[in-house]
């Protein structure tokens, strides 16, 4: 008799496990996180639903559905993009002790409605064949006359760079940051890019000496074609500068969550352990919880000091930012 009572309750507490159910709205690409999400599967037994797209589609789709969005979940990259998410209403607080406590407070919405989960720094790439480190310095150094036409950029429009001269708008102020961007302008060997991996190619190629890009391309292009003859370097290292630029993909809670304690348990769940080491190393980033080890291939890079400002700044500052860059040339 009380095996099978204990049977019967098994076979209850099977269907009603596996019922629990996540939808996912993600920028991020779908070989970047779905091992994530069948490993919380396999752990949990939460089952969950996904859609990919472009941020800027998502964020719409989430505001026209309004009340009745399947999503419990908004997950993307670049904090001008999770900023702008909250700005239109689309996140909820999140109250999670656990996530104040693994995720660094520069990494996440001072609001609490989003989370950076990953790190990706948006560094300065040199030809080492043109130019030594030793004349490398700082991001605004790339301005002065030295490095006319030596300079490839991505275009501004891209939101990395937007977030790049905004987080330079709130340390240095609107006059250095236009002067530091006329001056990046002047000195293009060419016209902006439409990719990051562009850049990089052009740096190898000798097109130009030195550009800006985030690490993860460098090192995908690197794994393809490890002879390509471009090198990191970490800019704004020395006492008193900034650091280096990072950003975050991150996720956040929708405002009209049907599963609102599921969502904020499995961004929980994303912040610690192997799903932090997983999630940042699948797209060769570092891990936002600093007691969780980069992938090797990524610390093989060499260890740097990051900019610590709140990278929430970046979202508050993208207008001003986007307007600067217009006026400036930087197309
Ligand atoms: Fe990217």
């Amino acid at each position: 008799m009380r095996i099978i009572s204990a049977v019967l309750v098994l076979s209850f507490a099977v269907p009603a496990f596996a019922a629990e159910k996540l939808v996912v709205y993600t920028a991020r690409n779908e070989q970047l996180i779905k091992p994530l999400f069948d490993a919380y599967t396999e752990e949990t037994g939460t089952r969950i639903e996904f859609l990919t797209d472009k941020e800027a589609p998502l964020l719409a789709r989430l505001e026209a559905e309004g009340k009745s969005t399947p999503a419990d979940i908004l997950m993307t990259v670049d904090a001008g993009n999770l900023w702008l998410a909250t700005e239109k209403g689309l996140l909820a607080k999140i109250e999670s002790p656990q996530l104040e406590k693994n995720i660094p407070a520069h990494l996440r919405d001072p609001d609490m409605r989003w989370f950076g989960l990953s790190v990706r720094a948006r560094t300065i790439i040199f030809n080492p064949t043109m130019i030594q480190p030793a004349q490398l310095s700082t991001y605004a150094a790339l301005a002065q006359p030295e490095f006319k036409g030596r300079l490839c950029l991505r275009t501004s429009k891209k939101v990395y760079n937007q977030s790049l001269t905004a987080v330079m708008l709130a340390e240095l102020g609107e006059e250095k940051t236009e002067a530091i961007v006329r001056g990046w302008v002047a000195n293009l060997a060419t016209e902006p890019f439409a990719s990051d991996d562009e850049v990089i190619l052009a740096v190898a190629a000798g097109r130009c000496a030195v550009g800006v890009v985030n690490t993860y391309y460098f090192g995908r292009l690197k794994r393809s074609q490890p002879d390509l003859n471009v090198a990191l370097f970490w800019p704004n290292q020395g006492a008193g500068e900034s650091g280096v630029h990072v950003n975050v993909s991150g996720a956040g809670v929708t405002t009209h969550a049907n599963n609102k304690v599921g969502a904020q348990q499995f961004i929980e769940w994303l912040s610690k352990g192997d799903a932090q080491s997983m999630f940042a190393s699948l797209n060769l980033e570092f891990p936002a919880n600093e007691s969780v080890a980069a992938d090797p291939e990524v610390t093989a890079w060499g260890a740097f000091r990051q900019d610590k400002i709140n990278v929430n700044e970046a979202g508050k500052l993208q207008t001003q930012a986007v307007k600067l860059m217009d006026r400036a040339g930087w197309k």
